[in-house]
C-alpha cells in the first residue's frame, strides 16, 4: 500500500526524527517519563545533532509531538523535574525569568552633561 502521507518532505523529515529520538529511549514504567540514553550536555539534558546543528532533546520533542516551535525567550521546563526526560506532555512552556538580560543594562548618559 503507498501510503501518501509520506509524500511531504517535511513529514517524512519529522517522522525520522521522531524514531532518531525512540531509539534513546527509555520508558520509566513508574513515571512514563522517556528517558534520553544517548548524549547529555553539561546540565544533564539530552542532546541530539539535527542538519549539523546540536539540539536539546525536550525541546526538540515539544515541536515534533506537539508542533509548538520555541522561542529563544521560552523554557521547557520538565514537571517531572527529570532531567533526562523528554516526554513532550511533561513540559511545561514558561518565559525566561528577568534576570538575565535587559533590565541589566543601566542607562548612565544623564551624567554627561554634569558640571
Ligand atoms: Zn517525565
Amino acid at each position: 500500500m503507498f501510503d501518501d502521507t509520506l509524500t511531504d518532505p517535511l513529514k517524512i523529515k519529522i517522522e525520522i526524527l521522531k524514531l532518531r529520538l525512540f531509539l534513546k529511549r527509555r520508558i520509566d514504567s513508574q513515571t512514563g517519563c522517556w528517558c534520553w540514553t544517548g548524549i547529555t550536555d553539561r546540565y544533564g539534558r539530552g542532546q541530539i545533532k539535527v542538519g549539523g546543528v546540536v539540539v536539546q532533546v525536550h525541546r526538540l520533542a515539544i515541536s515534533l509531538w506537539r508542533g509548538i516551535v520555541l522561542q529563544r525567550t521560552q523554557l521547557a521546563v520538565p514537571t517531572c523535574k527529570n532531567r533526562l526526560c523528554f516526554h513532550p506532555e511533561h513540559m511545561q512552556i514558561q518565559p525566561k525569568g528577568r534576570q538575565s538580560g535587559a533590565t541589566e543594562v543601566k542607562l548612565t548618559l544623564g551624567d554627561a552633561k554634569r558640571g
